[in-house]
């Protein structure tokens, strides 16, 4: 056994049916390298491992390598004894990979934006969240938990949430419900319009929330005229498409 630790999120989840559930929601069209995020005690590994793919392990807890390493030996140097959040993608995977994992709440976040980072070789996660998590990420405009996360993750991945899975079926239960997401990347190359002002303004927009993007936007927008109706509007009223053009329109120098 793995004596459960807060620090690094851990639930073990107990319910191999929910695993498998899981596992078989990844599509992996044409990928052949998956990573799994946090295998803890191994309950997702087990059903990866059935499958065709080339598995890589990343682990970030000493005890849960020790008992990986002895369960599933076969896994070997794919065993990677690291932080998720500290791994460079970039160098070491040249094609397409995939994502999967129950993650650790407490970075939940943290590694979707380090997925939209990296979103030239990661074409797919499947992942489980804390529901208000999986919801944010999935929501649609005008939805209360429509932000940032939303409207980043949504402008390069297609998001489904799938399915929610209860406290209970969880050692030790966390306090909140959780919901399980699937984020396909887009096929345009480009969302037409520079990422970094993109991000800039929805970061801006969002966090006065209340505001119409007039008024929260006034330190992006001094030389430009503001009549568009996108201005008259809250954040939350805006589609990621209709973030584009609004970049579009403060980017017209
Ligand atoms: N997949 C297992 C464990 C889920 S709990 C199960 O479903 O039962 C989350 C796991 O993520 C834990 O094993 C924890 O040690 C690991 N973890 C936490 N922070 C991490 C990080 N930064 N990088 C990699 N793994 C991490």
């Amino acid at each position: 056994m793995v004596k459960p630790k807060k620090h690094l999120g851990q639930h073990f989840l107990k319910d191999k049916n929910i695993a498998e559930k899981i596992v078989n929601s990844l599509n992996a069209e044409n990928i052949k390298d998956v990573i799994e995020i946090g295998a803890g005690t191994g309950i997702l590994t087990d059903f990866l491992l059935k499958k065709d793919y080339n598995l890589h392990i990343i682990e970030i807890d000493t005890e849960s390598i020790d008992y990986l390493k002895i369960h599933y030996p076969d896994l070997k140097e794919k065993l990677l004894h690291k932080d998720f959040l500290k791994f460079d993608l970039q160098n070491s995977f040249k094609e397409n990979i995939a994502i999967i994992g129950n993650f650790p709440y407490n970075i939940s976040s943290q590694i979707v934006f380090k997925v939209i980072e990296n979103r030239q070789i990661v074409k797919e996660v499947v992942g489980m969240f804390q529901k208000e998590v999986a919801e944010r990420i999935t929501a649609v405009p005008g939805n209360k938990t429509y932000g940032i996360l939303s409207v980043l993750t949504q402008a390069y991945y297609n998001t489904e949430y799938l399915f929610t899975v209860n406290e209970q079926v969880f050692y030790p239960p966390p306090k909140v419900k959780s919901g399980v997401i699937r984020l396909i990347r887009k096929n345009n190359e480009t969302i037409n319009c520079d990422d970094a002002l993109f991000k800039k303004i929805v970061k801006t927009g969002f966090n006065q929330r209340r505001k119409t993007l007039r008024n929260s936007l006034k330190s992006l927008t001094q030389n430009i005229e503001t009549l568009h109706d996108f201005f008259n509007k809250r954040p939350e009223q805006l589609s990621w498409l209709q973030f584009v053009e609004l970049t579009n329109l403060i980017d017209r120098k």
